[in-house]
């Protein structure tokens, strides 16, 4: 991997042919820094980017992803998620119950707005694979019978994950990549890597400092070409979700890729992107898509049941 002095990054990813630009963007503190070793991936369906001092950091953070991703991705069919989807039930890992049990917690805490049930709504609308689709009423009202945290029976003896309802499909896209980049730090943190920046899709841990100064992390401005404002992080977490990135657009309205899993819509909250900054990855991952389908003001009082949490909405722009 060759060394690379960072002046202005700006993260964009070409994942499948598709271009989007992510919802931050990398600034390099001064000058005079050490060099930086960036290296890049496509992995859990998304551009993963780590830029460190140390050479050895993207080996060991593109490890610990790639371990996650066999587990849970939905794209894998050998994962333990694409098993669970086909067969209705599997006994799991300790680490795939785990997430389960969390996004459980996350599904209560948010009164149903977040929901990794949404699976079976994500592939009607077609965001699964890109063949977008605007469903009949009819439709939705019967996919949504299979959606809904309540319908995951757990067993915590044996880690036994069973469906309810036949064709419930657990999605983790909206947790996952936080998991995952959580994971990933903590094997740096044991490698004695002081500093480094992963970003997951949009998924970003600011490891230590850079050169002694906070890393500089870009908020992307959905509406317009440029930022809308810059985060100076240490030790922290930063997740941004918006629908800007993955939608389609049907007789002039847009449909997004995060559901509302209460009425089987793309969530239309009013918001165009939230940006949380927390210290858990994964807090900060699935906080982001709840607010999101909550709107601004359940969204904020969602967050502050989390203590230290941040987080920035940017509103739909009228036009
Ligand atoms: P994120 O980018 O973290 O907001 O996650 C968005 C992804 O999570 C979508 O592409 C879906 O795979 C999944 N998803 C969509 N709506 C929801 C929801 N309400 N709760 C949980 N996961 C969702
Ligand atoms: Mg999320």
């Amino acid at each position: 991997m060759k060394p690379v002095r960072q002046q202005v990054l700006g993260v964009r990813c070409w994942v499948l042919g598709v271009g989007c630009i992510l919802g931050f963007m990398f600034i390099s503190g001064c000058d005079n820094s050490p060099r930086l070793y960036k290296e890049s991936r496509v992995m859990m369906g998304t551009f993963v980017e780590v830029i460190s001092p140390e050479e050895k950091a993207a080996g060991i953070a593109f490890g610990e992803i790639k371990r996650i991703e066999d587990l849970l991705s939905k794209y894998n069919q050998a994962s333990e998620v694409s098993k669970l989807n086909s067969a209705g039930q599997l006994k799991v890992s300790r680490e795939t119950y785990y997430i389960i049990v969390r996004s459980k917690e996350f599904w209560a805490l948010s009164n149903g707005a977040f929901d990794i049930t949404v699976g079976p709504l994500v592939e009607l609308w077609g965001f699964r694979d890109k063949k977008y689709y605007l469903p009949l009423k009819a439709e939705i009202a019967q996919t949504l019978k299979m959606v809904g945290t309540d319908k995951i029976i757990l067993n915590p003896a044996d880690n036994l994950v069973k469906f309810a309802v036949p064709g419930m499909q657990i999605d983790l896209g909206a947790i996952a990549k936080g998991y995952a980049v959580g994971c990933a730090v903590r094997k740096l943190r044991e490698n004695a890597i002081k500093s480094c920046l992963i970003n997951a899709g949009g998924q970003i841990y600011c490891l230590g400092s850079k050169s002694g100064k906070p890393w500089v992390v870009a908020i992307a401005d959905p509406g317009k070409k440029g930022i809308s404002g810059k985060l100076r992080l240490i030790n922290k977490a930063v997740s941004t979700s918006g629908d800007y990135e993955q939608f389609f657009i049907k007789d002039g309205t847009r449909y997004g890729h995060i559901f509302d899993p209460r009425t089987g819509m793309p969530a239309n909250s009013g918001l165009a992107s939230v940006t949380v900054v927390a210290d858990d990855s994964l807090v900060a991952d699935a906080l982001t898509t709840a607010i999101f389908v909550l709107g601004e003001e359940k969204g904020k009082s969602l967050a502050e049941k989390f203590p230290g949490v941040k987080i920035k909405i940017i509103k739909e722009r009228n036009g």
